[in-house]
């Protein structure tokens, strides 16, 4: 096993850049072409210390990284049973945006709260009196576990959302047709939408995995903000759909709980240990980032990071 660095992650970051040639950027994301795909950078948080390598403080929207916290929200809002009765917790084993998964086996709700479905169903069952409400406590979530109190929601990133959010609507309504969505499918998109929209950094990323990682403690205070066995079920929907149908894959090359978005972030929660927040734009055709796939790959190997043991 060896140290980690400051120089070993700038080396794991170098033999994990060429893989950004594979992916393609995701042009419909504002600021978002193809003079963005060379771009790989980190940020590791151990509690006591930040490692850095590659590119810093380029600020991206959280896309479907999103997912987790507001599964978290909801778990705090409603309890497992509530939650998993609207979503279910199994792998989809398909596209992130599958609407052909919804009609298959005679379910009544999505496969997981990791794919956009799930998401979405998930979305309408966070508390608040309407959208705007509902919104400003996921921010105010989001600045608690980050520590960040500048976190904001890029307006640009939003409306792109809006207007290229045909295939979520018909995700939405087709819901609304099965009774798995319980409000008004444009409020749960609209603050789903907003949600994928936050703009975060390395840094962020890193401390949203460390809170998964270390008990959910707001960083401020060490107050616990979720229980720990809503932690857990997040954890484990993560390490089994986090990375849609690369999941499986991810579970035996990295083996600790991860979560992408099509901005190509990464969020990784070795537990006990430490956060991983990767950004590195291109994506492949499952919606994962290949440099940052490859990366996350690499840091387990090197450091150790399996939670299913050593090599
Ligand atoms: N905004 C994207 C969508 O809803 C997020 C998907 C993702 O990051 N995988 O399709």
């Amino acid at each position: 096993m060896k140290q980690l660095s400051e120089k070993l992650l700038e080396e794991l970051v170098e033999d994990s850049l060429p893989y950004a040639s594979e992916g393609k950027v995701r042009p419909v994301i504002p600021y978002y072409d193809e003079t963005k795909k060379d771009i790989l950078g980190v940020t590791i948080w151990t509690g006591d210390h930040c490692y850095h390598a590659g590119e810093q403080g380029m600020y991206v929207p959280m896309q479907s990284t999103a997912k987790i916290v507001t599964l978290m929200l909801a778990l705090n809002d409603f309890g497992k049973d509530r939650v998993f009765e609207m979503v279910g917790m199994e792998p989809m084993g398909d596209f992130f945006n599958s609407i052909s998964q919804l009609e298959k086996h005679n379910i009544d709700k999505p496969f997981n709260p990791m794919v956009n479905a799930g998401a979405i169903a998930t979305s309408a069952l966070i508390k608040g009196g309407n959208v705007e409400e509902r919104f400003e406590r996921y921010m105010d979530f989001m600045k608690k576990i980050t520590g960040n109190p500048d976190l904001v929601m890029s307006e640009d990133v939003y409306k792109a959302e809006q207007a290229n959010g045909a295939r979520n609507r018909s995700l939405a309504y087709f819901m609304q047709s099965t009774g798995a969505m319980i409000m008004d499918p444009e409020e749960a998109l609209d603050f789903y939408f907003r949600t994928n929209a936050v703009m975060m950094c390395t840094d962020d990323f890193a401390r949203v995995g460390y809170f998964l990682a270390n008990g959910g403690r707001e960083p401020e205070t060490n107050k616990r903000l979720i229980p720990p066995d809503h932690l857990r079920t997040v954890k484990s929907i993560m390490l089994t759909s986090g990375m849609y149908n690369s999941s499986g894959q991810f579970a035996v090359e990295a083996g600790f709980p991860l979560k992408s978005g099509v901005s190509g972030t990464i969020i990784g929660a070795v537990p006990g240990r430490m956060g991983i927040g990767i950004v590195a734009p291109a994506i492949d055709n499952k919606g994962n980032s290949t440099a940052g796939g490859a990366l996350v790959k690499s840091l387990s190997q090197a450091l150790n990071l399996n939670m299913f043991g050593v090599t």
